[in-house]
């Protein structure tokens, strides 16, 4: 049956800590995957997190099936946090939330959902984007095209390509955005340009498929939602994928969401119903554990509190990490000037640093970064970030 298979080829970042973890350096770092790590180079359990499952625990709930949805608190949970308790679309019952296995799979039921209504439609990324977007929505059938942003020149983002590229676009177009901390750049749209980007698919008729996979890590809760919030705003109909992994540090749970914002309470009520085919077909209904956790949190005013100071708290230590590293990189005598790793958001930076040169950091350090120079300063902390800072010295001043 297998004789014709042929080896796929391995995931690249999967890939990375494969070769990480076979390496037998102790002063080994991996700056390549996208997990927020604490000084002490942990996974944390947040205190808040801890107290939801100990209530569980406790309580000790049977463990029926969930709704295909997910459990009606976990969906208000969310559509709270992303578009405000008693925000007019909270409110209005036109948004339907479902419960998904993370973020990948809030954006593969939302994929599976939009392929089914549009085969035809073509989805648009960033170039680039984080890497499984166009894996995952080639997966679901649909041709995948990038749309231009990063500009490396400026290190931001090319707004007049991207803009331009926009208004473009065949009506129907899905077009994915990272609604903050885009992965991998770390570059993101200012206020003003959400505006324009919301306009241009106002005007082209496009399908905005927002995802949500770092709301806390750059500015806060509110403050990350600026794109959310303008398109909510526009009255368009618009899609969200929300990932609990990183904010909640639940990355093996699998939480997250997606939510559809719809045209009326009426409207909702058709699509959940086609929602709910693809999440039967694919995987019947989501697991409880980790969603009754983030509803619990989330629906506790104490424990929501607690979640905010830790998620600040992780916000804090990868900023102080990426003003670390642009003094200690000054302090080795590198001219180059890398103040930008300051002005990036969320977990990533794109260090400019090239696949040559992250291969150095490889060979000579035991440092692994993805080879397109992005590494996650999450992984830094105060016992490597000078031996990191050297290596990179080493390596750019040749
Ligand atoms: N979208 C982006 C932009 C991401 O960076 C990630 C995680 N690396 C995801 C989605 C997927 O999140 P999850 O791990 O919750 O599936």
């Amino acid at each position: 049956i297998f004789a014709a298979v042929e080896m796929a080829p391995r995931d690249p970042i999967l890939g990375l800590n494969e070769a990480f973890n076979a390496d037998t350096r102790a002063t080994k770092v991996n700056l390549g995957v996208g997990v927020y790590y604490d000084d002490n180079g942990k996974i944390p359990l947040l205190a808040a997190v801890k107290a939801a499952e100990k209530a569980r625990l406790e309580a000790m709930p049977p463990r029926g099936y969930q709704p295909i949805e997910g459990p009606a608190i976990y969906g208000q949970a969310v559509q709270n946090l992303l578009f405000g308790a008693g925000s007019e679309l909270t409110e209005s019952g036109r948004v339907v939330t479902a419960q998904a296995l993370g973020g990948t799979g809030a954006l593969r039921i939302g994929a599976d959902f939009l392929h089914r209504m549009n085969p035809n439609a073509t989805v648009y990324i960033s170039d680039p984007s984080w890497e499984n977007h166009r894996a995952l929505f080639e997966a679901a059938g649909f041709k995948v095209e990038n749309y231009p942003y990063y500009d490396p020149t400026t290190r931001g983002v090319n707004f007049a390509a991207m803009k331009a590229f926009l208004l473009g676009l065949e009506a129907g177009s899905i077009i994915v955005l990272h609604a903050c901390c885009h992965n991998p750049t770390g570059a993101d749209l200012s206020d003003a340009q959400w505006g324009e980007v919301v306009e241009a698919c106002r005007e082209r008729g496009l399908v905005p498929f927002l995802d949500m996979a770092y709301q806390g890590f750059a500015e806060g809760i509110d403050q990350d939602a600026v794109a959310v919030n303008l398109f909510s705003a526009s009255g368009l109909q618009f899609f969200v994928s929300s990932s609990f992994s990183k904010s909640f540090s639940l990355y093996g749970e699998r939480v997250g969401a997606l939510s559809i914002v719809t045209a009326s309470k009426e409207e909702a009520g058709r699509v959940m119903s086609q929602l709910k085919r693809v999440i039967r077909t694919n995987y019947s209904n989501p697991q409880i554990h980790g969603g009754a956790i983030v509803a619990a949190v989330l629906s506790s005013p104490e424990l929501r509190q607690q979640w905010e100071d830790e998620l600040a708290g992780m916000r804090d230590r990868i900023r102080a990490m990426r003003s670390g590293l642009v003094e200690q990189l000054k302090a080795k005598g590198v001219e180059q000037d890398f103040s930008f790793v300051i002005k990036q958001r969320g977990m990533f930076s794109y260090t400019g640093l090239s696949a040559a040169q992250v291969e150095q950091l490889k060979n000579d350090f035991g440092i692994y970064a993805v080879s397109t120079g992005r590494i996650c300063l999450a992984a830094l902390n105060s016992k490597n970030i000078g031996y990191v800072a050297e290596a990179i010295a080493a390596v750019v001043k040749g």
